[in-house]
């Protein structure tokens, strides 16, 4: 044992160290987006540029082939629980770094760099014919890269999605989200029958720091250790973590004050998780997250599980009177719970309601395989995108900023990578319901605020287990059973029946 244990003991040490250069570059991103004077965005793309070239070269160092070979040939190493999955995720980390040309990886970090300013100018100006030839750069190169990983008989698609969520393929996928669109779009046009409820009034305006100190409040609820942890603000929300603490950011408009609580408990749940996984664990596999799907299901379960419940509106009332005050006046909590859960088909994704979002990501999920498969050309991609929205949304788009310039993901280099979205509502509605059978009923723990149950049992049963189980057997061992479109569609219909019922 005494090779293994040597490989074994280096394995974890240089996982360690190439963590601290990638957390390292977490922070000067945080930064970038937080921060960062204009003037200082030439450096900073340099520093980055070369925190990830030395990155790639310790993950591809041939040191680590040899350990994980002396490793493997050691059958105590496959019984031993905290070295299996270790170097089983090291295994496949190294692979994957190591089948990718570096001629290709520097080829896409430039392509992916430019095609994004690019995709912005285009964007602002609805102009696709702008961005087209960039976009048919990226998909030939994404092609190379997925054919580069991708096993015998591997479709691209599920090459490059199991990147973001291991073991999923098309074809599970399509068999869980073709009912699930079904039972969407059946649920869509029911609706458009009845009445909406109003929501008008949450667009009243609320100063930006009363919303900042509503978030706040509600996150210190959540259990986010604030001494492990900062909340900050930018374009756009997100969650990074920097290895020694876990910074959210949040955005505020003077009418936004819903959807800034609602963005402030998605980053805090994403935030959660991260200050879950065990601090012992950090920069090995077992102190990472597991999958994008799960890190949204977390995210999911605070946003819409709590957030969008009624009991969370009794328990949150006291604290909206205090900082929202003079504009919601007259409102009850009902209403409010009423107005996050109104159901109104639209054009953009980042935008819809709980009960179409997932019919947008499908719309991608479709087009990015035909893309990647050669069967869609990138010229005709806006008036195949036209023709889904009609189909699954109902809506006609005006124009190609409305349309399949709004979201940056296939500029940065990303497919395979949505349907993590709804795999995340997905897990996030079984878990909810495994949650409220193991702490008999979540409503009344949320209603009288004790989050602390709520975040313990998502930290023993997901936090804590890192990359230990593949995605779906987690699911299998928080929830007793493999993942189902059954308990999101339950979590919809009973929600929606009280919303519209009156
Ligand atoms: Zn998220």
């Amino acid at each position: 044992m005494a090779a293994t244990d040597d490989a074994y003991a280096a394995l974890p040490a240089h996982a360690r160290e190439t963590h601290l250069l990638a957390s390292t570059s977490a922070l000067l991103a945080w930064d970038q987006e937080t921060g960062m004077p204009s003037g200082a965005g030439d450096v900073r793309s340099r520093q980055l540029a070369l925190l990830a070239r030395l990155a790639h070269e310790r993950a591809t160092d041939p040191r680590v082939g040899e350990w994980l070979a002396v490793c493997a040939a050691d059958p105590r190493c496959a019984a031993d629980p905290d070295r299996e999955p270790n170097v089983r995720c090291l295994r496949r980390d190294f692979d994957r770094a190591t089948k990718l040309p570096p001629s290709l990886v520097a080829e896409l970090a430039e392509l992916e760099s430019r095609s994004q300013q690019e995709w912005a100018v285009a964007r602002a100006r609805s102009d696709f014919r702008r961005f087209l030839p960039w976009l048919e750069r990226m998909v030939a190169l994404q092609q190379q890269k997925a054919d580069c990983l991708r096993a015998p008989g591997q479709s691209r698609w599920d090459a490059l999605a199991d990147l973001y969520e291991p073991g999923m393929n098309a074809r599970d996928l399509a068999a869980l989200f073709g009912p699930l669109q079904r039972a969407l779009v059946a649920l869509r046009e029911r609706l458009a029958g009845g009445s909406s409820p109003s929501a008008g009034f949450a667009r009243e305006p609320v100063p930006e720091a009363n919303q900042e100190a509503l978030a706040r409040a509600v996150l210190a609820a959540m259990g986010f250790d604030f001494e492990r942890g900062r909340v900050d603000r930018s374009a756009h929300p997100f969650c990074t973590n920097t290895g020694g603490d876990v910074r959210l950011t949040t955005r505020y408009r003077p009418d936004g004050a819903l959807d800034a609580l609602g963005s402030a408990m998605h980053e805090g749940g994403h935030g959660l998780y991260e200050q879950g996984l065990e601090p012992v664990h950090l920069g090995t596999p077992l102190g990472e997250p597991v999958s994008l799907g799960i890190h949204e299901s977390q995210s999911r379960f605070w946003e819409n599980h709590v957030g969008r419940s009624a009991a969370f509106w009794q328990w949150c009332w006291p604290l909206v009177e205090r900082h929202v005050g003079a504009a919601w006046s007259g409102r009850r909590p009902d209403d409010v719970f009423r107005a996050v859960n109104r159901v109104q088909p639209s054009l953009i994704r980042v935008e819809a309601d709980e009960a179409t979002y997932d019919l947008h990501v499908m719309v991608r999920f479709a087009l990015e395989r035909q893309l990647l498969a050669g069967e869609l050309g990138a010229a005709n991609l806006p008036e195949a995108w036209n023709a889904l929205y009609r189909d699954h949304l109902g809506v006609t788009v005006p124009d190609d900023r409305h349309g399949c310039l709004q979201d940056v993901h296939w500029a940065a280099g990303l497919f395979g990578y949505f349907p993590t979205y709804t795999l995340g509502n997905l897990y996030a509605a079984q878990f909810a319901a495994a949650a409220d059978r193991a702490l008999g009923g979540l409503p009344g723990l949320i209603a009288r605020g004790q989050f602390a149950a709520l975040r313990e049992w998502l930290r023993r049963h997901v936090h804590r287990h890192g990359r230990r189980h593949e995605p779906a057997d987690l699911c299998r061992l928080v929830t007793g059973a493999p993942l189902s479109s059954a308990p999101f569609l339950d979590h919809l219909d009973h929600k929606l029946r009280t919303v519209y019922a009156s």
